[in-house]
């Protein structure tokens, strides 16, 4: 089929009809797109806007709480308020941005060979940074199981996976992130002896600011929005994103990632690093 009228998007499909034919239908979505596409710019802009100011009132509340005699005792927890909920919305703008420009589909990072074991390594001492000594936690990973794609993305993805886990685990819980190969593909897995999620939620957690429980994502410092950011980054990869979990006892997310991605260094090479 060829097209040549840029401003209209049509959707096709291809539907079985009468005894071996095919009928294709064709929707214009280009309102549609139109609108998303509004709907994205508005946001982006929005949130860019919010940041500067955000981050003078962020400024000077920090200035005060420094300067001797600025903020006297008995208002000084009010003061620490508003500087926890200024950093709860630069977070929330932040993941805003970053998820409006995962969705606009621009300035995509270019592919490279990812250096996974510095890239476990990173977030393995993230999760003991965030957990502060709260989990047992591990790491086992087939260090010659090599990936390519950007590399901040994936950390930023796995990072946030393994927050998530240390979020919703209670103290004394315990987290296992594995990276090895399943079946033609290869995994990177965290296991977690948290809270766990109901079976209706799993579905619908990718969704921006989808919650199970509001207040305690809030709690944890949660935006509502990492699992929407983390599947973009894995939909850009080829990767898919797999949940499972039982209500209290605990969850595995998993990002799976296809074997068009995996690069495999030869025995010699892995046992040098
Ligand atoms: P949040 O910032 O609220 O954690 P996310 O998008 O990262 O937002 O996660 C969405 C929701 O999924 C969370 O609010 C929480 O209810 C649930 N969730 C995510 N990871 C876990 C986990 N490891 N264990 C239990 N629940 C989880």
């Amino acid at each position: 089929i060829s097209w040549r009228d840029p401003s209209v998007t049509l959707e096709l499909q291809l539907v079985p009809f009468g005894d071996n034919q095919k009928l294709l239908i064709g929707r214009d979505v280009s309102q549609l797109e139109k609108l998303e596409h509004m709907r994205r710019d508005f946001i982006a802009n929005v949130s860019h806007e919010l940041r500067t100011p955000l981050t003078v009132v962020g400024g000077f509340l920090e200035t005060l709480m420094d300067m001797e005699g600025a903020v006297p005792e008995s208002t000084r927890g009010y003061f620490g308020m508003m500087q926890e909920q200024t950093g709860r919305m630069r977070r929330l703008i932040e993941d805003l941005l970053t998820l409006s420009q995962l969705e606009s589909g621009q300035n995509i990072p270019p592919d490279t060979e990812i250096d996974v074991n510095s890239l476990l390594n990173m977030v393995m001492h993230e999760a003991q940074s965030l957990s502060n000594g709260k989990h047992h936690i591990t790491l086992e990973a087939d260090a010659s199981l090599g990936l390519t794609g950007a590399a901040e993305e994936l950390h930023s993805a796995f990072g946030n996976l393994v927050s998530n886990a240390v979020r919703y685990t209670p103290e004394g819980g315990e987290i296992h992130m594995v990276w090895k190969m399943r079946g033609t593909d290869a995994a990177f897995s965290v296991h977690d002896s948290g809270i766990g999620i109901e079976q209706k939620h799993i579905d619908r957690l990718t969704e921006r600011f989808y919650r199970v429980d509001r207040s305690r994502s809030r709690e944890t410092g949660g935006t509502g929005l990492g699992l929407s950011i983390i599947k973009h980054i894995l939909t850009r990869h080829q990767a898919r994103l797999e949940i499972e979990s039982e209500l209290g006892n605990g969850s595995t997310f998993s990002a799976v990632f296809p074997k068009s991605r995996l690069t495999r260094k030869t025995p010699a090479l892995a046992n040098n690093q």
